[in-house]
């Protein structure tokens, strides 16, 4: 309903100046504070990802921060208490890089707690970048939120969930294959390793086989591994080799012998069909090994050189050893030939070196044994795509080895870990002593519980950053601080990124399963990665590269949020392209000055129920549209479809209402005189009413440039004090009225035939037609056309027009069986 007196929009459109002035206000109105003691409305909790801090809140961010905060909007506006939280995940190795990179430092060569201050700077800093590219973006988080996961109050929480882990069972500290990245020295986890193709070379070698003249050839594509050669392998059911079953081979370069045995996964069309098994050379040796219970002989040491295992090639890179054991082979006369092929090697993610796999103690956490239970609670949850489910469930599926928590590094939660110097017995911290850092604090025991010894050493290793922020769900609602945190718990959505749906939503699974024994999401929503407008994956190195601030410098977040929401549909790929961020502005132009034109018409109208009583063809017409507008915007925002929404909002205000019917019901506005007062009440009311619920359509998507324009329109003291706190329009069925939309369909057709006509013509378009005549079909037509005649001779400048209920000759009103003849005035 209009205030009292309404006022006139400005005509200046400055976009970015409306925007910040927003920002602000609604940070200082507490707009977006969750309320804890409110239990009258629904609660609605999002688990917000905290993003690692690189420094750049690029383009994908704002696709995924676009998403959730159109949701979270939508929700407030729906009535809900939304919990809309934000962190930043710290301890990533990306930050350990780049501080070696920025300072000339290497981690391993300075004081650890010089080195963690360095990364603690770093993050600061690009924290503070990043949190201006979410507040610029207009999203509506709860800053009172606020958390760093590199702050003791957070290693709390980590460590914590870690003693109550080990307590059930679910933590083990073991020797095992790890993937290992030689150029950041730390293990990895599956999920951060890279698959790519690459070129490399097969080597076709000569094994001898013991007591005969005879040689086995074999081909491998890293040759430097030989001297960890502990088998080799044929598949049992290739009779080539079937002779060769007993026989022990000689392994080139080394004194030692190995044997032949017989495996299945061998493919016998490969290379020789003999196949060299060391540990380790890639996941399938470990699982051979394993199978066979074969020795292992490790060969790389932590920093990727060759070991003393490997005789003469001690100290060399692996890359250095290979040469060399090639031309040593050459020269025995035990190398054949070599061949180009291409194949798929594993690159550590952060900083794409081959990832070797060495065998090492590291911690653990039991994650396949969930496996069964992940996939039952992920055909639970809301997948929004649905499709997107089966990621994480082949994903869990395809696990070969439990998740390596520990890592080699220093920026990153402390493993409240210590052990007995003397018995070598595992001192857990207990769950009140957290946080603590064993490498500063002893433990608060004094004497081994096992041997009695009052030393300990600390476990210098860290957590992998996933077990800082796979705990997101429960530490967003509260726990374990809050009695209350299962009000928030599991989270109403989970929003995710395609490409990190096999680390974040599987860990935060595996996490809250083995903690609570309760999935931690009710609903996923994934989005896609942004490319380039060449439609390859966006990269600086691609040249196709748009940095967030360009975007919004130039054109505003309301026009950046329309491109995220309106690029395609949810989970799918995005291209960036500016004609998209183009049209998304003249979009907000022709919102803006569409509602100063209201706003000028409506200048002296004031509320009055009695003009439904005169509503004319068209004011009808787009009432029931904007009913229908309502349900059809409603629905795609259920279901998260933003582009839909966005389409239909779009359309709607663009073609129905600015060009249809404001261009139609002007004249009706200007000239009361003509038309009467009564029927131009119908038209402000219609526009009031109109503009209005267009706006809180829009809201969720356009949230700046719709509160503007509310704020001065519709705005007083009895209205709320944000558009986006305002009740979300809910459908009339009443209103919905499909003859009148019927009748209103062909009003328009008319009006823009008889435009066209004059274009055509090249006459300006409010040149005056004397008369125009009109041909329908039928009666019933002839009759709806006469209901709409007020508008028609309003937006045609017909002085005259005459309806006749038969068929004639004239310019035809497709698709409808219609014709008209418009004589002009002289
Ligand atoms: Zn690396
Ligand atoms: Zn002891």
């Amino acid at each position: 309903m209009l205030p009292e007196n309404m006022r006139e929009l400005s005509k200046e459109f400055d976009i970015l100046a409306i925007e910040k002035k927003w920002q602000s206000r609604w940070e200082g109105m507490g707009l977006y504070h969750f309320n804890w003691k409110d239990r009258t409305r629904p609660s609605f909790s999002i688990d917000t990802p905290p993003p690692y801090p690189s420094g750049d809140f690029h383009m994908g961010n704002l696709l995924n921060w676009t998403y959730f905060d159109i949701l979270a909007r939508y929700k407030r506006m729906n009535g809900f208490n939304v919990h809309f939280p934000q962190g930043w995940d710290c301890h990533g190795l990306g930050i350990e890089i780049q501080v070696e990179k920025e300072n000339g430092v290497k981690k391993r060569e300075m004081p650890p707690d010089k080195f963690r201050q360095l990364c603690e700077n770093l993050v600061k800093k690009y924290i503070a970048i990043m949190k201006e590219g979410i507040i610029r973006l207009g999203c509506s988080n709860d800053w009172t939120t606020e958390y760093r996961t590199m702050d003791p109050d957070y290693w709390r929480r980590t460590q914590l969930s870690f003693i109550l882990l080990y307590k059930k069972g679910f933590m083990y500290q073991g020797t095992h294959p790890v993937n290992w990245c030689p150029r950041c020295e730390t293990a990895i986890a599956d999920a951060e390793v890279d698959y790519e193709q690459h070129d490399g070379t097969l080597h076709y070698l000569k094994f001898a086989i013991e007591n005969s003249g005879e040689y086995l050839r074999i081909a491998t594509t890293r040759p430097e591994l030989i001297p960890a050669c502990v088998a080799v392998a044929v598949h049992p059911e290739d009779t080539r080799f079937f002779k060769y079953k007993d026989k022990r081979l000689k392994v080139p370069e080394t004194k030692r012998t190995v044997p032949v045995i017989l495996d299945e996964t061998v493919d016998p069309s490969f290379g020789t069909g003999v196949v060299m098994i060391c540990t380790y050379g890639d996941k399938a040796d470990v699982k051979t090994v394993i199978r066979h219970k074969l020795p292992v002989i490790i060969i790389l040491t932590e920093n990727g050189r060759i070991n003393q295992n490997g005789g003469k090639y001690a100290g060399l890179t692996s890359l250095e050893a290979r040469k060399a054991i090639v031309a040593d082979l050459a020269k025995d006369g035990l190398l054949e030939k070599t061949e180009k092929i291409t194949q798929e090697i594993g690159l550590c993610d952060r900083c794409d070196s081959p990832v070797e796999i060495l065998e090492l103690r590291q911690w653990f956490m039991k994650t396949r044994e969930l496996t069964d239970r992940v996939e039952k609670a992920a055909n639970q949850v809301l997948w929004y795509p649905d499709y997107m489910k089966v990621r994480l469930i082949d994903w869990a599926r395809s696990l070969d080895w439990d998740w390596v928590i520990s890592r080699q590094r220093v920026f990153g939660t402390p493993i409240p870990i210590w052990y007995c110097k003397k018995c070598n017995e595992t001192v857990l911290a207990e769950e009140n002593w957290v946080p603590i850092d064993p490498k500063t604090e002893k433990p608060r025991i004094t004497k081994c519980p096992k041997c009695g010894s009052s030393e300990f050493v600390p476990e210098l290793d860290v957590f992998d950053t996933w077990m800082d922020s796979s705990i997101s769900c429960a530490v967003h609602a509260g726990w374990p601080d809050s009695k209350d945190w299962r009000r928030l718990f599991p989270a109403d959505v989970h929003p995710s990124g395609i490409d990190i749906i096999r680390t974040w939503a599987y860990y935060l699974m595996v996490r809250h399963l083995a903690l609570f024994d309760e999935a931690p999401y009710k609903s996923c929503l994934i989005n896609g990665m942004v490319l380039g407008a060449d439609g390859r994956k966006m990269s600086k190195s691609l040249k196709n590269y748009v940095a967030t601030p360009q975007v919004l410098d130039k054109r505003g977040a309301d026009a950046a949020r329309q491109w995220a929401a309106g690029g395609g549909t949810t989970g799918s790929d995005i291209p960036f392209r500016w004609p998209d961020v183009e049209h998304s502005w003249r979009f907000l132009v022709k919102l803006w000055n569409a509602s100063g034109f209201v706003s000028k018409l409506l200048a002296d109208y004031n509320a009055d129920d009695k003009a439904k009583q005169v509503l004319q063809a068209l004011d009808k017409w787009v009432l029931s549209k904007c009913e229908r507008l309502t349900g059809k915007v409603t629905d795609a925002l259920e279901k998260c479809q933003f582009n839909l929404a966005l389409e239909e909002l779009r359309n709607f205000t663009w073609h129905t209402f600015c060009d249809c019917y404001l261009e139609a019901v002007k004249d009706r506005l200007y000239n009361p005189e003509v038309y009467g007062q009564e029927k131009r009440k119908a038209a402000q009311y219609t526009l009031c009413i109109v503009l209005e619920r267009v706006l809180k359509l829009l809201a969720p998507i356009i949230p700046h440039v719709t509160e503007e324009i509310f704020q001065t329109l519709y705005a007083d003291e009895k209205s709320p004090q944000s558009i986006h706190v305002s009740p979300w329009p809910t459908t009339d069925e009443k209103l919905m009225d499909e003859e009148a939309e019927k009748q209103g369909d062909l009003v328009v057709a008319i009006i823009a035939e008889v435009r066209r006509e004059k274009a055509e013509k090249h006459m300006p378009l409010n040149a005056k037609i004397a008369k125009l005549t009109i041909h329908s079909g039928e009666k019933t037509t002839a009759e709806m056309i006469t209901q709409g005649q007020v508008d028609i001779a309003g937006a045609c400048k017909a002085a005259n027009i005459h309806v006749l209920s038969e068929k004639g000759k004239g310019r035809e009103v497709k698709p409808y069986d219609v014709c008209f003849i418009a004589e002009y005035s002289q």
